[in-house]
């Protein structure tokens, strides 16, 4: 890349790369610093690999191939004409169809979509499937709305994105804000409007095309990734007492997985609050909270009402003492003094669950304590990993069974873990699972790149 030359330190090569970066991109934080937690591994890497220097393939990887950003307008049940912003970002396509998923949340702007959309490239490609990446939402607040009210604006959002997808094209999936029940109006109105019945979305319903084990893939994934870092550490999850954020898709399954193998989850959030209940949350409690968040649709304050526990109202749930922390709400809900109050509390790892839920400062301070710290690009791809296989199912027009699809889940994450580990490892044993992560998801993007010539 311009700018940047053999002889400068690894701190120099960064900040050239991210000054070019920022002024090609103003304003886009949460943009900025996806690339910077990428390229702080992968720019120093390419200095001793001229053929991807030569190529300037990480700069072209930060350009999505295309944006496509719409109207949503839409009627509320007062009769009211509603409007929203709709975005598609189309970032990378070199080894498969575009795959991610699709954000409601008042937050959502393109800065967001683009960091969310350049990390499921390299995620998506670490799963070891053929699957590029891809992000989209709206800036629309599926809280308090009646399922009409969703379902309008959901058949509205899908008449403009249908004509940008396909299942050879684009095939987005669930994300905040987009449970079930929206990726069933989304996919009925794409069925309605192509005329055909194709795997175009993943995390449909089990009756028309849905996988087994996608809900709890994400939730699961974590926690295997986990498993699977404080085993080659010889240690064991069993027994651990783990914090937990968020109380949503991701959350409550990886809350799921963490009782079955012996751990203890011991808190709960949402954007009001955390719960903290001490004993453990165990299957029954957690069955009363999968009632109340994907039923009821309810807060978390009510199971401390309901099992007469703390409620912290407005606060994270990091000063709680845990040994294993799992942040799975939303991005930048860990920030430095965040990560010291785990760390100065005997926190030994942390998996992220949700997409970007580290600060860059929360991540020095972990690996300054060179504690265990899987990104989110390995840590939840189990999710997209199982939309994986539900379009190869599609394809193929058969189910597999529940077990099958868990067995290929399980071997994916240690896959990816082992990934990690023979690309940051480091002279002493220390495993940096980001740098490994990136450098891993980086290589077979790079290298499909290099292959198709100048694009
Ligand atoms: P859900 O909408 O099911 O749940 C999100 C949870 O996070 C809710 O408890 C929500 O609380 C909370 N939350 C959202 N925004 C904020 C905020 N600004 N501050 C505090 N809490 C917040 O989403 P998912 O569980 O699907 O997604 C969670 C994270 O995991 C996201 O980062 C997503 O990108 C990532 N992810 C999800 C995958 C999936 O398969 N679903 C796959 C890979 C990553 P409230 O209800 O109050 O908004």
């Amino acid at each position: 890349m311009k700018g940047i030359t053999a002889n400068m330190s690894k701190a120099e090569i960064v900040e050239t790369f991210m000054n070019w970066l920022r002024q090609r991109n103003p304003g886009e934080q949460e943009f900025h610093q996806a690339v910077y937690e990428v390229g702080i591994n992968v720019l120093p890497f390419l200095l001793k690999h001229p053929e991807y220097t030569e190529t300037n393939i990480f700069a072209r990887l930060t350009e999505p191939d295309r944006i496509i950003v719409f109207r949503v307008a839409w009627q509320d049940d007062d009769g009211n004409i509603q409007v929203n912003r709709g975005y598609r970002v189309q970032h990378c396509n070199a080894i498969g169809p575009y795959k991610g998923g699709i954000r409601f949340h008042p937050s959502v702007n393109l800065s967001i979509l683009k960091f969310l959309a350049f990390e499921q490239t390299f995620k998506n490609s670490l799963t070891g499937l053929p699957m590029g990446g891809g992000k989209g939402g709206a800036d629309f607040d599926p809280k308090g709305k009646s399922d009409a009210e969703i379902m309008r604006f959901c058949q509205s959002f899908m008449t403009e994105l249908y004509r940008h997808i396909g299942p050879y094209t684009d095939v987005p999936a669930g994300d905040i804000g987009v449970g079930a029940r929206e990726v069933s109006y989304l996919f009925g109105q794409y069925k309605r409007l192509a005329n055909q019945f194709t795997g175009v979305l993943t995390g449909k319903g089990l009756a028309f095309g849905g996988s087994e084990i996608r809900v709890e893939a994400t939730g699961y994934g974590c926690v295997y990734m986990m498993e699977d870092m404080l085993k080659h550490r010889g240690d064991a999850i069993e027994g651990k007492t783990a914090v937990v954020s968020g109380s949503g898709n991701v959350a409550l399954y990886a809350a799921e997985k963490l009782i079955e193998l012996g751990a203890k989850p011991v808190t709960l959030s949402d954007s009001s609050g955390f719960v903290f209940d001490p004993a453990g949350i165990d299957s029954e409690k957690l069955a009363w909270a999968k009632a109340l968040k994907e039923v009821r649709r309810g807060r978390i304050a009510e199971y401390a009402e309901e099992f007469k526990v703390e409620y912290h109202q407005g606060k994270r749930p990091w000063n709680v003492p845990c040994q294993i922390a799992l942040p799975c709400a939303t991005q930048n809900e860990i920030e430095h003094a965040d990560a010291e109050a785990l760390l100065s509390n005997g926190c030994l790892g942390v998996a992220e669950g949700a997409n970007m839920p580290s600060t860059q400062d929360a991540i020095d301070a972990f690996q300054a304590a060179r504690i265990l710290f899987a990104p989110s690009k390995a840590a939840n791809a189990g999710g997209v990993a199982v939309s994986g296989l539900e379009m190869t199912q599609n394809s193929m027009r058969l189910s597999w069974s529940r077990d099958e699809l868990n067995r290929h889940l399980r071997e994916i994450m240690l896959d990816i873990h082992n990934r990690c580990v023979e690309h940051g490892s480091e002279r002493d044993g220390f495993v940096n699972y980001l740098k490994g992560a990136n450098i891993a998801g980086f290589i077979k993007v790079a290298d499909a790149m290099r292959a198709y010539g100048v694009m």
